[in-house]
């Protein structure tokens, strides 16, 4: 593996921590980007990485994406993140989740934990075991926590709504053609919603029976997960894996607009030029999808100053993205700069390095 100050995907990262614990056969990366606006704030990713550099690569890139989302949100904590390793064949002990936490406690707050990719609500219960920097708890009805899924999937909504009134001109999402990438937790939301205002959905997700399930749901077509990118529609909302944004994929779209909830969709910073060129508007991930973090963060801040915190406070800050993308998108047809650009260098200037 190459030193980590030379991958491409190091950008001033303030700490990366290995972290290997023998006992428990642990080995995690938690990646602190930046701790300008407050501690470091991102979710823990359980996967088996065939290659170790890719841990390394997700942590430094989802760390730096925790540190542009949660400025854009308006929320007071910096981008962090954690990947654990684990082995082929997925294995996550509690003597793992045990020695996690420790690892999460021993940075004192820096770094704040919760729910990503193959990470549940209990597994954070059980890293709350160990360290208080934690959030994603279990919630009691009407306040902020609990599975961030569904809180992103609003944000969506939302996002992708005003995405349509934008291109589009129109209000309504009735007879808007949407394709979904991805139907699990924010895929799943954001379909649904869209089904209750009358949008007309394909939908596509690997695991080909949770896509059918959902259409019969909801009234809509399944697809093969491979034709997903290029099914004639409106939107493509891609909500499973990052990097699907890629030349070739660029390529296949047969859209207007992409908006959708996945981490890290452009596969390299310069596909968003291939984006523009083809006048697809781009709803920037991490503004779009941060209602989940939005949510987790009150809770936390919350716990931390021993408030109640309900859900509404939660909400009324979700209904801010849509401002926060017409605002990106005005300067971009202003000024002629990409939206994912634009976007970056907004969160840029927020963190203290613009
Ligand atoms: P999930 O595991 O609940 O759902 C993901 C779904 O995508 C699964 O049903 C899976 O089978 C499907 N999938 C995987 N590869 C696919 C492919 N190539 N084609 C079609 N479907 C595929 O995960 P989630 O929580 O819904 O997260 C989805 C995405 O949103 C991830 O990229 C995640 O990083 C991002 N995200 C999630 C949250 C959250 O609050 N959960 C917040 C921000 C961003």
């Amino acid at each position: 593996m190459p030193a980590f100050w030379t991958e491409p995907d190091f950008d001033e990262h303030e700490l990366v921590h290995l972290v290997h614990d023998r006992a428990s056969g642990l080995t995690a990366i938690i990646a602190l980007h930046s701790t300008h606006l407050g501690p470091g704030a991102g979710g823990t990713r359980f996967w088996h990485y065939a290659d170790p550099a890719g841990a390394m690569r997700d942590a430094l890139r989802l760390s730096r994406g925790m540190s542009y989302k949660n400025a854009m949100a308006g929320l007071p904590m910096g981008g962090g993140k954690a990947v654990v390793l684990l082995d082929r064949e997925g294995r996550k002990t509690p003597e793992m989740l045990a020695a996690f936490g420790d690892a999460v406690q021993a940075l004192g707050g820096r770094y704040v934990t919760a729910e990503d990719v193959g990470a549940s609500v209990a597994d954070m219960v059980a890293i709350a075991r160990r360290t208080p920097h934690v959030c994603g708890l279990p919630a009691e009805e009407g306040d902020a926590g609990g599975d961030p899924g569904p809180f992103t999937a609003m944000g969506i909504f939302l996002g992708l709504k005003a995405a349509v009134a934008h291109r589009l001109g129109t209000d309504s999402l009735k007879g808007v053609r949407v394709a979904v990438q991805g139907c699990g937790s924010v895929g799943g939301g954001v379909a649904r919603l869209l089904a209750g205002e009358g949008a007309v959905l394909t939908l596509a997700d690997i695991d080909a029976e949770r896509a059918r399930t959902l259409a019969a749901e909801l009234g809509a077509e399944a697809v093969e997960s491979d034709d997903i990118m290029s099914t004639p529609c409106d939107v493509f909302s891609p909500n499973a894996l990052g990097a699907v944004l890629d030349a070739d994929g660029i390529a296949r779209l047969d859209c207007a607009i992409v908006a959708g909830g996945a981490n890290n969709q452009l596969a390299r910073r310069g596909d968003g030029a291939l984006l523009a060129e083809r006048g697809i508007l781009y709803a920037p991930d991490y503004v779009i999808n941060a209602g989940g973090i939005i949510n987790v963060s009150l809770e936390y801040l919350c716990r931390q100053h021993n408030q109640p915190c309900d859900l509404d406070e939660v909400r009324a800050r979700i209904a801010q993205i849509p401002d926060r993308l017409q605002a990106i998108w005005r300067e971009s047809d202003e000024t002629g700069e990409r939206s994912d650009l634009v976007a970056d260098r907004m969160a840029q200037k927020l963190i203290g390095r613009g």
